[in-house]
């Protein structure tokens, strides 16, 4: 049975979903005015994951994933280049959405755009103000946090201590500073028009209001990064709470941070690294394999010296299963099941909150024991195991043989057995070369 930690109720929790079978699962999207670095490619493959395994244990999974296509950043970004916000999000989209597939992660079931739904949020954000959760200033529209009872469940904060130390905010008409914005009224940049006059939607209500409309009811899974939990997380659940008597998902899972040479990576700091740049220096499943050798709640600290030491693994990994292929191609290569025994070493394994880790060390044994398998069709089995498991980690390579390359291992077999070891020496290099020894 797979069990998960649910940031929610703070405990490893039985994964029932809600409706059997069937699993909704929503994780919080990029705001897209710059290019993704490699701490948002945590949950983008870690998600991922979750996905391919739920699918793998029969659920039939719909994976959403937001983009946020209007914001104060966005607007001020766009300003500065001189360009629309629409040319500025819909490039940043784009490249958000290669990166996806370049760190082995297929691309959610459906990528909704916030400026879709700025209709819907403004009938949600009334509905608020009508039952009591809103009211209006000069600014905007704001969520009274102090009517939602159980306001900090998420972050497991008491609202009372909250407000200490909460900064002077901009707008005076607040009830409360820990009061969010809903809607920001403004004559500036990409705006809409709505009952309270031109503005925009604040972040946490785009991902409420389009959980509401995608799904219409609780999901099973919310996810994000671990510095999404508070307030963004935190106040999408107020909303729920207060629009439709749920907490929005029935468990809510957080990926932990990813730190550059143990220091948080932050634009002033100026230690930010983008997927883009890594993945020019690394193989990216290299980078992906690094990211699930750690739980996906730990904390992960990137160095190059750590991500040399990951390539270097991952580039064994692949020559010791290319080899195998290609032994295997030889043969004939036939199809076969995978090891049952071995599977449910590896469902225990996932099962445990989706222990990546434990598995990482399981797949470093089974490549150990597919070098020393003689026997052909053990060795198949072994290497189909390692195969299904790998898919669903998203980092199998992909070999293509060549007749070419099958023409070289025999003449260098040949060749060995006629003690001609310097042509013999010559293939092996070729083959070494390539990567197939
Ligand atoms: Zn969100």
């Amino acid at each position: 049975m797979l069990k998960i930690y649910n940031t929610l109720t703070n405990q490893i929790e039985t994964f029932k979903p809600i409706k059997p079978k069937r699993v909704n699962m929503y994780v919080c999207g990029p705001t897209v005015y710059s290019d993704i670095h490699i701490g948002n490619a945590r949950p983008v493959i870690f998600f991922d994951i979750v996905k391919r395994y739920l699918t793998h244990l029969g659920y039939q999974v719909y994976y959403v994933s937001n983009i946020t296509d209007v914001d104060d950043k966005i607007i001020d970004r766009a300003q500065a280049l001189g360009m629309t916000e629409q040319a500025l999000t819909k490039l940043y989209t784009d490249r958000f959405l290669d990166m996806q597939q370049t760190v082995g992660s297929f691309l959610p079931d459906f990528m909704p755009k916030a400026t879709d739904y700025v209709t819907s949020m403004i009938e949600y954000i009334d509905e608020l103000i009508n039952k009591g959760y809103a009211y209006e200033t000069k600014e905007g529209i704001y969520f009274r946090v102090l009517k939602v009872k159980d306001y900090g469940i998420l972050s497991n904060q008491d609202i009372h201590q909250l407000n200490e130390g909460v900064r002077v905010d901009l707008d005076p008409d607040k009830e409360n500073p820990r009061d969010f914005s809903l809607w920001k009224k403004t004559s500036d940049g990409l705006r809409f028009s709505s009952p309270w006059g031109d503005g925009r939607p604040g972040w946490h209500t785009e991902c409420a209001v389009m959980n509401h409309d995608i799904f219409e009811s609780e999901i099973d899974i919310h996810g994000g990064g671990s510095d999404l939990r508070f307030p963004h997380h935190e106040n999408e659940i107020a909303q729920a709470q207060a629009h439709d008597h749920h907490h929005l998902a029935k468990y809510w899972m957080h990926v932990g941070r990813l730190d550059v040479d143990q220091v948080k990576m932050s634009k002033s700091l100026g230690n930010i690294t983008l997927v883009k740049d890594m993945v020019k220096k690394y193989h990216p499943l290299a980078f992906r394999l690094f990211m699930i050798a750690h739980h996906y709640r730990q904390s992960i600290n990137y160095s190059i010296e750590v991500m040399d030491e990951y390539a270097g693994i991952y580039d064994k990994i692949i020559r010791n299963l290319k080899k195998a292929f290609l032994s295997l191609s030889l043969e004939g290569f036939a199809t076969a099941q995978p090891d049952q025994e071995i599977m449910d070493r590896f469902r225990a394994m996932m099962n445990d909150d989706f222990n990546t880790q434990n598995v990482i060390t399981l797949i470093y044994d089974l490549i150990k024991q597919l070098n020393k398998t003689s026997g052909n069709e053990d060795k198949l089995v072994l290497y189909t195991t390692i195969e299904v498991i790998l898919n669903i980690l998203g980092i199998m390579p992909k070999f293509e043989l060549q007749d070419e390359i099958i023409m070289t291992y025999k003449d260098w077999q040949s060749a060995r057995e006629q003690k001609n070891f310097r042509l013999a020496d010559e293939l092996r290099v070729k083959l070494t070369e390539q990567g197939w020894l």
